[in-house]
């Protein structure tokens, strides 16, 4: 818009072309101030699960505001993220019996990092050694930055990250050597936690591997005394197939992250969930062994009556076999590409579909993917390539007829870019 004043993430406005103004949103569409409309296929990066506006969201927002804002909620509670809390207990791997409350994924994973490390030092046996998974990414503070991969995005911050150990990427064939350096690690008991995005790891190309990896992930972390923190910011919700990723493993974490999918991707919320024995280590008549933290808007009402909301669409709504549709179809989609020289590898988790463009030079600052991005908006597609990774993560409204056009778009976008 000409004269804003908006500084926006991960844009570079010297070489932005003009930014287009939404002026509504609905189902897997965005709006523009000219009367076009885009297709959202990235689902507004990946918080949209049902569709943009669903009603039975709106709603709840607008019955909420009508008798609850924010609340301190140090000392006090409300009925929204009581509810919330116990639902999400019930409906996240068992053993995640303590919800804590925050704004984002990013705080969500800090609130995560936090209580590992605090967990260890309450129950009198120090530890602070982190093990991250190659080319993860979990967020954009100081944090969840250290626990990323470092690169071009963080590069001018390094000074700032704390050091971490790299297991690297379990890739098709290689899963035993991520096990095995996990296993060499950890075996010492100085790592106080494991953290990974399970089976998808999404900003770092969408790059997927099996649940079995995880489960032996999550068995060698046991045998060390190793928390497993799992960011499912992204995978959380449906988007690998299953409500929570750590499902298909059968793996329950000591600690789960979700945000994005948490409120159908409406409003901020997020929410880290601990097993009793952390919150047991915190639990003290010595005040030193509180834990410390909080966002001023934490538990806000409103967000946890969204996310209400979505627990209720989940459970009186098709959802699951949405998804289940969904995940079909991209699997479908896949095949098409099978041998198109356009591109070196395709994959599928859930309703994830990723394909890695044939590109000389692959990296964020590589040209193609500005000129990626502006092919898919000519056609009123919202595709936003990782690189050269080509990927759609669609929300659970688009029809079959959508999901195809896009993946005829893609295989333009290879013979023309490929
Ligand atoms: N963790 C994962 C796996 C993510 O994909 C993201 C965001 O894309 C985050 C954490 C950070 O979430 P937020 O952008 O809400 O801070």
């Amino acid at each position: 818009m000409s004269g804003s004043h908006v500084w926006h993430p991960f844009t570079q406005h010297a070489v932005e072309p003009a930014i287009p103004e939404i002026v509504r949103t609905e189902g897997a569409y965005l709006h523009k101030a000219d009367g076009t409309r885009v297709l959202d296929a990235i689902s507004s990066w990946w918080v949209v699960t049902h569709g943009h506006r669903h009603p039975r969201i709106v709603k709840a927002i607008e019955t909420t505001a009508s008798s609850l804002d924010q609340i301190i909620f140090a000392g006090f509670t409300h009925e929204p993220a009581e509810r919330l809390a116990s639902e999400l207990v019930s409906l996240a791997p068992s053993g995640l019996d303590w919800v804590f409350y925050s704004d984002s994924g990013s705080t969500a994973v800090e609130v995560a990092l936090k209580m590992a490390l605090g967990y260890f030092r309450n129950i009198g046996a120090p530890r602070s050694r982190i093990v991250v998974m190659e080319n993860s990414y979990h967020g954009d503070t100081i944090g969840t930055m250290s626990v990323g991969a470092r690169g071009v995005f963080n590069a001018a911050y390094e000074p700032l990250l704390f050091n971490v150990d790299t297991i690297p990427f379990p890739a098709a064939g290689k899963e035993q050597e991520t096990l095995d350096r996990f296993e060499a690690i950890a075996s010492d008991g100085s790592v106080a936690a494991l953290i990974v995005e399970p089976l998808v790891l999404g900003a770092g190309g969408m790059l997927m591997y099996p649940a079995s990896v995880l489960s032996e992930l999550k068995r060698i972390a046991e045998a060390s005394g190793t928390l497993l923190i799992a960011d499912e910011v992204m995978t959380g919700w449906g988007r690998t197939g299953t409500l929570f990723a750590c499902d298909q493993a059968s793996v329950t974490p000591d600690i789960l992250c979700t945000s994005k999918g948490l409120t159908g991707g409406t409003i901020p919320l997020a929410a880290t969930l601990a097993t009793d024995a952390i919150f047991q280590a915190h639990y003290s008549a010595d005040r030193r062994k509180t834990f410390f933290h909080s966002s001023s808007y934490t538990a806000n009402p409103i967000a946890c009556a969204a996310a209400l909301a979505n627990v209720e669409i989940w459970r009186d709504e098709p959802v699951a076999e949405r998804v289940a549709a969904l995940s079909a179809r991209q699997a479908a989609g896949l095949k098409r590409f099978e041998g198109n020289p356009s591109f070196t590898d395709g994959r599928v988790t859930g309703t994830i579909l990723a394909l890695d463009l044939q590109a000389d030079n692959a990296g964020y600052l590589a040209e193609i993917g500005p000129k990626l991005r502006a092919f898919f908006l000519d056609r009123g597609l919202l595709v936003r390539p990782l690189g050269n990774v080509l990927y759609l993560l669609p929300p659970y409204c688009i029809t079959a007829e959508e999901l195809d056009g896009l993946h005829d778009a893609i295989e333009e976008a290879g013979e023309r870019f490929g």
